[in-house]
């Protein structure tokens, strides 16, 4: 037996460790089942390569909760450590590491949200034990060795009598932290962090019903037996190659990462990329329902299959957060701040990325199956449209697909519309004037005159489309928007065969009279015209610019 002081400058480091991550004391286990889960990859490289002369196996995980003994056990069958090995990994690179991280962390603290708070790995064992013991035994011939530490600074070191090889880490319960103490509790956290890990995780034993033999009698009850309780799967949908999935694949991997989604994703993106950064992942495009605020269930961030946060802001552009899904990369750094984030070279790329993966599939979506496409349209235009106005990126792709719906129910994109409209709609500066309704119901008559002119009537109603509007007109040349009681419409060139009015001249002269003495408001002007069908016999018009500014002011901020 040994004895022996780790080394290290802040000798109160174990205090610190609670003090400063006090919100976040249960990811200990997520770092304790990270570095099981890397102990046994190590051997199973180790043993491909032919270094490790071992039958690598089946190995498992496993975490048993002993609520009497108050103790904590994880347990791998990884490549276990030696004396030397605990000395130097265990006493200094886990605590280097831990120091080093708590000293950015204490720089960081004021600047909000190190994301998943990772990097502090062994350690964080201390901010839910008062004691912590690890039995480990390497693959190699050397014996077992027993370490523990109660929290200062010192540690005893001895031989212990285990024979198969991998480590187990026992910790003992703090009695302010008796809540991991619990199967339920410890169930959750498996549940959030470790539910795609790569190795298989034991939890408990379950029981599971066999099929019934040949000879069983009806009543007979089916037969059971007691297997390991595994509460991960190793390997999710977004570890494999796209080729090998199908549709019922996706949907089925959707299910698993929110079990309380009962609505169908409309489409899936696959992400699959391993230069300049390494990335996979599979994003859903949900139904979007007007209310993004109540979403809860959101894009979650993985590093090799570890769970680290579902607050992605920062990594993705802001318009995608809508969506759902995995992100896994283990390019993306972790114990920095999210304002440090923004300005990382890696993870622009990443998210550029992203952006033109979603543009590419959408474009994919429009071009082979155009009428699949319109009909998802409602429930996608929200984070179109809202890309089209905050990445310029995202606009110049998405130009080419978006689309824009009439108040009959065609759809068509920029480009087909213009097409449409360049022989009828121009004004005297040749000006392309796109017409568009706001509310069908309201504007009925409106809609209805513009139609008799032969005009095209687009149905604008989106809550953000004002704004959209507002950046076509910049980034086109020539185009304005005018809403179908707009004065504009008046000045439009018009077709030839112009219908005649029902009302004489005088009767006109005499109706705009009365109308503009009963109608205050001088911003509004009366105007009689031609009108074909049962509509009313004039309307009353506001200058587009007068509306758009009231709306701006309603909803805030331009584009
Ligand atoms: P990191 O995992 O980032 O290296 P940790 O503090 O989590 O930092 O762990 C420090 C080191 O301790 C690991 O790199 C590894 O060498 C060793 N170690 C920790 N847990 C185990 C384990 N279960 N089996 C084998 N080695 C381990
Ligand atoms: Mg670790």
């Amino acid at each position: 037996m040994s004895k022996g002081k780790i080394n290290v400058s802040v000798e109160n480091i174990f205090p610190l460790i609670k003090k400063f991550l006090y919100s976040d004391h249960e990811i200990f286990l997520r770092e304790l089942i990270s570095n099981a889960t890397d102990a046994t990859l190590k051997l199973k490289h180790l043993a491909a390569i032919g270094e490790a002369k071992v039958e690598y196996g089946n190995p498992i995980i496993e975490i048993k909760v002993d609520k009497k003994g108050k103790k904590l056990h994880i347990i791998d069958q990884g490549i276990g450590m030696t004396e030397e090995e605990v000395k130097k990994y265990i006493n200094q690179v886990a605590f280097s590491g831990a120091e080093e991280f708590l000293n950015k962390y204490e720089d960081g603290a004021k600047d909000t949200g190190i994301i998943g708070h990772f990097g502090l790995g062994f350690y964080s064992a201390f901010m839910v034990a008062d004691k912590v013991e690890i039995i480990s035994k390497s693959y190699t011939d050397a014996p077992a060795v027993h370490w523990s530490c109660d929290g200062s600074p010192n540690f005893d070191l001895k031989k212990a009598k285990k024979t198969d090889r991998g480590t187990e880490i026992i910790l003992h319960i703090a009695d302010d932290s008796t809540e991991f103490l619990e199967d339920n509790r410890i169930t959750e956290l498996l549940n959030k962090y470790n539910k795609f890990m790569p190795i298989p995780i034991k939890f408990g034993m379950r029981t599971e019903t066999l099929p019934k033999p040949e000879d069983a009698k009806e009543d007979d009850p089916a037969p059971t037996q007691e297997v390991d309780n595994i509460v991960n799967n190793p390997e999710p949908a977004w570890t494999k190659q796209p080729a090998d999935l199908n549709d019922e694949d996706y949907k089925g991997f959707y299910r698993e990462l929110y079990p309380m989604q009962f609505e169908e994703p409309l489409f899936h993106i696959h992400l699959n990329v391993d230069y300049p950064f390494n990335l996979t992942g599979i994003l859903y495009f949900p139904k979007m329902t007007q209310d993004l605020n109540i979403q809860k269930d959101r894009i979650q961030l993985y590093q090799n299959q570890v769970f680290v946060t579902d607050n992605v802001e920062g990594i993705v552009p802001e318009f995608l957060t809508m969506l759902r899904g995995v992100i896994d990369s283990p390019d993306i750094p972790l114990n920095v701040s999210r304002s440090y984030l923004q300005a990382d070279g890696a993870v622009k790329k990443i998210s550029s990325y992203i952006t033109r993966k979603v543009a590419d599939k959408l474009n994919s979506l429009f071009k082979n199956n155009r009428e699949d496409f319109e009909a998802k349209w409602n429930d996608i235009k929200i984070v179109i449209e809202y890309g089209m106005l905050s990445e310029e990126k995202f606009f110049e792709k998405a130009d080419k697909f978006a689309l824009y719906p009439t108040v009959d129910g065609s759809f068509y994109t920029f480009e087909e519309l213009h097409e449409k409209t360049k022989n009828t709609q121009t004004d005297k500066d040749e000006k392309l004037v796109l017409l568009y309704a706001s509310d069908k119901e309201a504007q009925h008559s409106y809609i209805e005159a513009a139609k008799a002119k032969g005009y095209e009537v687009l149905l604008m109603d989106s809550p953000i489309i004002s704004h959209l509007m507002q950046k076509l007109e910049t980034s086109k040349e020539k185009v304005s928007f005018v809403r179908v009681d707009a004065d504009h419409i008046d000045n439009l060139i018009k077709k030839e065969d112009t219908v005649i009015s029902k009302l004489s001249d005088e009767e006109k002269e005499k109706l705009k009279t009365d109308l503009e003495e009963t109608i205050t408001n001088k911003s509004y002007t009366v105007q009689l015209e031609a009108m074909d069908s049962d509509a009313s016999p004039f309307i009353i018009t506001e200058p587009e610019f007068m509306r758009r500014m009231k709306e701006m002011q309603q909803t805030g901020g331009g584009g």
